[in-house]
């Protein structure tokens, strides 16, 4: 299994190529980051993206639950992630609402 090099500046990102669209990153993030976008290309016409990188609290919870290694976030030591805002909780809320997709699509 290859690790994807971290980006910089980044607090999260995916690799698209091992991601099958469960959802399970997008229902335990508590920050409203992640959402699916439809993607008629891939297998379950959806697809992870990171909608909302700024309000990333770096609390690992999408990488651990990942049944396919296809997202990851950035090490503590080297980025200063964001604190969970009211405005970020009540986004995520309305993910979960949303079946998951992202907002305003
Ligand atoms: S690290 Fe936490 S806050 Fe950041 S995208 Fe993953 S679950 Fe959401
Ligand atoms: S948990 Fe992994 S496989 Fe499932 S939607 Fe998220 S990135 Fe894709």
């Amino acid at each position: 299994m290859s690790v994807m090099k971290a980006p910089e500046n980044t607090p999260v990102w995916t690799n698209e190529d091992r991601c099958k669209a469960c959802d399970l990153c997008v229902s335990v993030c508590p920050a409203g980051v992640l959402a699916m976008r439809y993607e008629p290309t891939s297998v379950l016409g959806a697809m992870i993206t990171v909608s909302n990188p700024e309000s990333c609290i770096g609390c690992q919870e999408c990488e651990l639950a990942c049944p396919d290694f296809a997202i990851y976030v950035a090490d503590r030591k080297e980025f200063k992630f964001a604190k969970l805002t009211d405005q970020a909780k009540e986004r995520q809320q309305k993910v979960v609402e949303n079946n998951y997709m992202v907002l305003g699509a």
